[in-house]
């Protein structure tokens, strides 16, 4: 950690050098292949429990309240909860299983370690336009 954070601004190396072994946290990152459904009758699957990812684009908070959101709204058109819930799966499974696979895919090239490919994608990452990733990403901020 000393090593690969030595570059940083402080107090980060001065942290890192006064952090004993016994104070580290150790955590698998767990994630879920993407489901096909979310919806079981009168069981439904939302947050975490339907669509845990990898952490690489950070959205699995911001996916829990989306799911809140769009399940008040389909709560609130019908009062037939297995409807209600296939509603939900319909507006809700597209959009998290985009996320869940391009999350996977972007810890996947985050953690490449032949040193010729991570040159070459450090290099490609650090000349793509700004304009390029944005709208590649514009997906994700559009409204569920
Ligand atoms: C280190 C870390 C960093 C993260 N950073 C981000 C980030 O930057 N942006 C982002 O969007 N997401 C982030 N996340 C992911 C985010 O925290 C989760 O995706 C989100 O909390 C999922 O919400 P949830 O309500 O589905 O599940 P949870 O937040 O896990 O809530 C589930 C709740 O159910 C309770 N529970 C479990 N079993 C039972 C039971 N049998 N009875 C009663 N209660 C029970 C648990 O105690 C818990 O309170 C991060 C996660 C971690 C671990």
């Amino acid at each position: 950690m000393q090593r690969e954070f030595a570059a940083f601004h402080a107090p980060v190396p001065a942290l890192l050098a006064l952090t004993r072994d016994d104070q580290l946290l150790w955590n698998d990152i767990l994630d879920l292949k993407p489901l096909a459904h979310l919806a079981y009758g009168r069981t439904l699957l939302l947050g975490d429990a339907g669509h845990a990812t990898t952490p690489n684009m950070g959205q699995g908070a911001g996916m829990a309240v989306e799911d809140a959101a769009v399940l008040a709204q389909c709560l609130a058109e019908t009062t037939d909860l297995p409807a209600a819930f296939r509603r939900f799966e319909q507006r809700r499974l597209p959009r998290t299983t985009r996320i869940v696979r391009t999350s996977w895919q972007l810890g996947r090239v985050g953690q490449l370690e032949n040193p010729l490919v991570v040159m070459l994608r450090n290099t490609v990452m650090r000349y793509l336009p700004a304009a390029v990733s944005r709208s590649q990403m514009a997906w994700l901020y559009e409204t569920v």
